[in-house]
């Protein structure tokens, strides 16, 4: 597999979100509390955190 590429049918992010994870736009929303990754522009982190709600 070449470096950034996912396979469609194993990639949950393209599912989830429609785009691949390498187009998420994480500009400016920080990381998630839980897990430390960065949160995409919807408040979703890949660890099913959504820091959007309450
Ligand atoms: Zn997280």
């Amino acid at each position: 597999m070449l470096s950034g590429e996912i396979d469609i049918e194993i990639n949950d992010h393209f599912k989830n979100f429609g785009k691949d994870i390498n187009d998420v736009d994480y500009n400016g929303n920080g990381l998630c509390p839980f897990c430390n990754s960065r949160i995409d522009e919807f408040n979703f982190c890949a660890c099913g955190g959504n820091l959007g709600v309450d």
